[in-house]
């Protein structure tokens, strides 16, 4: 693996890069890991005026919608509930609160490192009903599916899911055919690892955009990059993959296979994005006993986003997060009062982190 942090690589990569780039081209960067390898590696400082590096909605906790949130703190507040989450979502500003006040006020909101931890803890609590926010895209739902066939074949039904969960391409559609001019994808590696590269394949024929599914260490970044411009330049779009040590066009099948059993695409509302259709997963009426949408009424008033937060632009493009006003001002990791604040992976943060 150091081979592709080798500085003498990085910098043959950088050189062929200043000598194919000759017009201005602007690359979205997907998903979050790749925004956080690009400034803590410095790759912008290897890269020429030409390109612009955008960053896009790959990262789980930024994309979850405001509505979401305040759906999860309204489960939290219920009596007998025990909700069940990853980290870093306890962290963003709902309209009204957050998961970690709610917790700070007495509710019992269990962070875990996976979601059959939170099954493990509704076998133990089988007089609770048990609810795990599921976030991310088609990486962490086959975690998700599988925890909720553990669930019934185990007889767990006091174990629910709130599904927030979300596929990739058609956000990338709706990218693509807005008003963001983008010309081409660094599309996310381990989502890619799951659903394989076939998907983007509409992105290359129907919006002749460039796709390279690119991995996270500075030479794949570069390489990448480069397989785009060279796309751009010569106006033939392809969907490529740098990422081959990890990612095969088929993906992998089985997950594949658990999350289609145990989900159905719906239409979905995204940070940024508003409603991309069929971009939602929503759990099967096979499972039906074991979706929260379901089993509780969740009612929550209109949503309100943060006064003068822009993550909505930052995660489709328009914007980065220095154009906030709000950014290391008053909204810094400690106090985050947007979404992209709060994740390791979220721009803001990789911006705050990273002095750039
Ligand atoms: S700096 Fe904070 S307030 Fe501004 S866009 Fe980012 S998360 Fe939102």
């Amino acid at each position: 693996m150091d081979g592709y942090r080798d500085a003498a690589l990085a910098e043959k990569l950088s050189a062929q890069v200043y000598r194919f780039s000759k017009t201005p081209v602007r690359l979205m960067e997907v998903c979050g890991g790749h925004t956080a390898a690009i400034h803590k590696y410095g790759l912008k400082d290897f890269l020429p005026g030409t390109i612009n590096l955008l960053s896009g909605p790959g990262c789980p906790v930024c994309v979850s919608s405001q509505k979401f949130v305040d759906q999860a703190i309204f489960l939290g507040r219920r009596k007998g509930v025990i909700l069940t989450t990853y980290g870093d979502l306890v962290r963003v500003p709902g309209s009204v609160s957050s998961l970690e006040k709610e917790k700070s006020r007495g509710a019992d909101i269990r962070m875990v490192y996976s979601v059959l931890d939170a099954v493990k803890i509704a076998k133990e609590n089988r007089g609770r009903q048990v609810v795990f926010l599921g976030i991310g895209f088609e990486t962490t739902a086959p975690a998700s599916a599988a925890a909720i066939m553990r669930a019934e074949q185990e007889k767990v039904y006091n174990f629910f899911l709130l599904s927030a969960h979300k596929v990739m391409p058609p956000a990338l559609e709706s990218l693509a055919g807005g008003d963001t001019q983008i010309d081409g994808f660094l599309a996310p590696g381990h989502v890619s690892a799951i659903t394989g590269t076939m998907i983007y394949q509409k992105l290359a024929d129907v919006y002749h955009r460039g796709v390279v599914v690119s991995g996270f260490e500075p030479a794949d970044i570069l390489q990448s990059v480069l397989l785009l411009i060279k796309q751009v330049e010569s106006g033939h779009f392809l969907v490529e993959n740098e990422y081959t040590r990890v990612v095969k066009k088929e993906g992998n099948p089985r997950a594949i296979a658990v999350m289609n059993r145990v989900f159905n695409l719906v239409d979905a509302e995204w940070r940024g994005l508003g409603i991309v259709p069929e971009s939602g997963l929503a759990i099967a009426p096979e499972f039906a006993n074991h979706d929260a949408n379901l089993e509780f009424n969740i009612r929550v008033p209109d949503c309100q986003l943060p006064k003068g937060c822009i993550c909505g632009d930052i995660l489709t493009g328009r914007k980065n997060p220095a154009e906030c006003s709000l950014f290391s001002v008053r909204c810094t990791p400690v106090n985050p009062i947007g979404a992209c604040m709060v994740s390791s992976e979220g721009a803001c943060s990789v911006y705050y982190k990273y002095k750039t």
